[in-house]
């Protein structure tokens, strides 16, 4: 059997067949294969386009590969924008000190597994110490870490650790409920299956009563 995987879409590949490497290091491209590490994002995706056996020349596909860059560049931007800089930008010193709450804060990430969608809710919480946040850069912080290749635990985690470190409050909570397009889509396929994670510092931690009241604010009005 010639190895390779069943063509599906593409002119120069019938539908079932299997393509040999010989014959798709030999199929039409834009340009002359590259090593991997001069190749472009666009380059890239084009190539990958090919490898699942599209012909990334037909019409629809033309263009697809600088959008999917782009769209990339986006959906990563996180990379390169430091939470802990926002964070620091922002604080002032205030006597507040009862709990603040910024709850179902939307966020889009990529799981770092599938590089699929996850997205949902982020609920976050602190109890100032003296110190306290502009609200606004509490979802810009959930921004920073979800546009990146990420594991929803994780992200909990640094969201948390941010605040923590930058703030120093008694307390911070997180919670992120998320439906991951890599369980829906493929795999099991459990079109409403959502994961919560959590990570609760300080007072959260240490206090039922803090923690309980925390989870109450933001399941009050929840429709799920
Ligand atoms: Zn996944």
């Amino acid at each position: 059997m010639p190895a390779g995987k069943p063509c599906i879409q593409a002119r120069s590949c019938p539908p079932g067949r299997l393509i040999s490497d010989s014959e798709y290091v030999k199929m039409p491209r834009t340009m002359a294969p590259k090593n991997l590490a001069q190749a472009s994002l666009e380059d890239l995706i084009e190539e990958l386009l090919r490898k699942l056996c599209e012909d990334p020349e037909r019409e629809g596909l033309v263009r697809t590969p600088k959008r999917v860059a782009e769209s990339f560049r986006f959906l990563t931007k996180g990379y390169g924008q430091s939470a802990e800089a926002v964070l620091k930008k922002a604080s002032f010193t205030e006597s507040y000190n009862q709990m603040v709450l910024v709850k179902d804060i939307d966020f889009y990430s990529l799981c770092e597994h599938h590089l699929l969608p996850f997205y949902g809710k982020c609920h976050v919480a602190y109890i100032p110490n003296g110190k306290v946040v502009g609200l606004s850069k509490i979802p810009r912080v959930v921004d920073i870490f979800s546009r990146r290749f990420q594991l929803q635990e994780r992200m909990t985690q640094q969201i948390a650790t941010a605040i923590d470190t930058i703030i120093k409050p008694r307390g911070v909570a997180v919670v992120v409920d998320a439906f991951h397009l890599c369980m829906t889509m493929r795999g099991v396929e459990k079109q409403n299956t959502y994961a919560t994670t959590s990570a609760m510092y300080g007072a959260f931690e240490s206090h039922e009563r803090t923690r309980m009241e925390f989870l109450s604010f933001i399941r009050r009005d929840a429709n799920r």
